[in-house]
């Protein structure tokens, strides 16, 4: 089988930019890139192009590497989407040659009436009952609450501080949640899912 792993919905802003840090005290390990990406633009409708002023965004270098040595399928779950691939894979340390598949969400102005993000719906629906982590900064136990009644699987809504960006308390927590994964799936039946 070629689906046995987890995936892994990763979030950009929040995760890999830690936005919500102090504005002049750049996290450790970080490097300061200024983008003009089509998805910061696209928020500037009233503003010609070469008046937007670029977005900064704080990557590691290390996290790519570290994503990749993870036991899980990598997908895009970002606001982000496409530009994912163009703009911050390959400045933290992704195989430029190799797009991950993305997740595309539509308008994302769009209220949900159970109060749940508006990604949420559509990372049930990508996964389609397959084991799934979910690294991302807004969410919460609305979301949760969603997944365990409409995901068929384990999941792992993880939470990521988006004042520090991913930790090694976060890659401890993913490799061990898909290490339970794999343990579920040499022994039946599975548990349904855990949150964390
Ligand atoms: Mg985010």
């Amino acid at each position: 089988m070629t689906d046995t792993k987890p995936l892994l919905m990763v979030d950009v802003d929040g995760p890999l930019n830690p936005f919500a840090a102090k504005p002049h005290r750049r996290p450790a390990g970080y490097l300061t890139h200024r983008m003009k990406p089509d998805c910061w633009i696209a928020q500037h409708p009233d503003t010609p192009e070469r008046h937007v002023k670029p977005l900064r965004v704080w990557l590691n270098p290390a996290h790519g590497p570290a994503l990749m040595a993870l036991p899980y399928d990598l997908v895009w779950a970002t606001t982000w989407e496409h530009d994912a691939n163009d703009w911050i894979g390959w400045r933290i340390g992704f195989p430029c040659e190799q797009d991950l598949p993305v997740i595309e969400f539509g308008d994302q102005s769009v209220l949900r009436p159970d109060g749940t993000y508006f990604k949420t719906w559509t990372v049930v629906e990508y996964a389609a009952g397959r084991p799934f982590a979910w690294i991302d900064d807004q969410i919460d136990e609305t979301d949760r609450a969603y997944v365990e009644r409409h995901h068929t699987g384990p999941a792992l809504l993880h939470h990521v501080d988006p004042r520090t960006g991913l930790t090694d308390g976060d890659f401890a927590a993913l490799a061990e949640w898909a290490a339970r994964v794999g343990a579920w799936n040499t022994s039946s039946p599975p548990p349904r899912r855990t949150a964390g």
